[in-house]
């Protein structure tokens, strides 16, 4: 299998060779641009919330220095922290009061691992992770309310299979969660392990079928109403009323 570092971790022969998480819940949402991506031919610049996110996960890895410079965004014309980023500061020194949350936090940054899980290579890089005792996640997400439809319950189970797959026992996994509320909300999230046990049903019912398409033996899906489905697109001739319906 590939060798993997921090510099090479989301790179496109990486992305070739293993699949992830977030590879694996691209090709949930749409077959055709979960490969596009794959192959480079399709590359949606990050979102704002998701460099909030990078900004805080980067804190706590100790890079924030590098991560202001390799992403200039975060910053106005006038050089001074765009207002998300501001707050991504303000969220960082919340957290850093909570005891709890410092020490869920506290483990090993960023380790990467690699496995053979259901038929495909797969790589994954902790947040934090406490050998012996636990995983953690850090999120730093709108609300709670909503933190079930992002689906990390599917990251947990992963995670937690990978790491037994090397070695380490099986571990709980938790989100270290905080909100980008005007006063933020913070909690540690454990996902019980029923649930991590059918969303690894779940992941494992799918990768034959995503294994398939990855490898060009079957043709992917498009979804027809994504970014990159709406790319491609040619223009037909549809009927008016469709559009009442629904
Ligand atoms: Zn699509």
């Amino acid at each position: 299998m590939m060798h993997l570092t921090q510099d090479n971790y989301y790179g496109k022969a990486a992305s070739e060779h293993y699949f992830s998480v977030s590879q694996y819940k691209d090709f949930m949402k749409c077959e055709a641009a979960a490969l596009a991506r794959i192959r480079g031919e399709y590359n949606p610049p990050p979102t704002r919330a998701m460099l909030v996110g990078g900004f805080v996960d980067s804190y706590f890895e100790g890079t924030l220095e590098a991560f202001k410079h390799e992403n200039p965004a975060v910053f106005t014309r006038r050089k001074e922290l765009r207002s998300e980023f501001r707050k991504a500061n303000e969220i960082i020194g919340r957290v850093q009061e909570d005891p709890l949350f410092m020490q869920f936090m506290s483990g090993e940054k960023q380790k990467i691992l690699i496995f053979w899980m259901f038929g495909a290579p797969w790589k994954m890089k902790m947040d934090s992770f406490s050998e012996g005792i636990c995983i953690t996640d850090l999120k730093v997400v709108a609300n709670f309310r909503n933190l079930p439809l992002w689906r990390y319950d599917l990251q947990g189970a992963v995670y937690q299979k990978g790491a037994e797959i090397c070695g380490y026992g099986r571990l709980p996994f938790y989100l270290a969660a905080v909100t980008k509320e005007r006063l933020p909300d913070l909690d540690i999230f454990q996902i019980p392990q029923a649930t991590l046990d059918m969303a690894l049903r779940e992941v494992e019912g799918n990768m034959p079928r995503f294994i398939a398409v990855k490898n060009g033996l079957e043709k992917p899906n498009g979804c027809g109403v994504c970014d990159y489905c709406k790319s491609i697109k040619r223009a037909g001739i549809r009927n008016y009323n469709e559009l009442l319906e629904g």
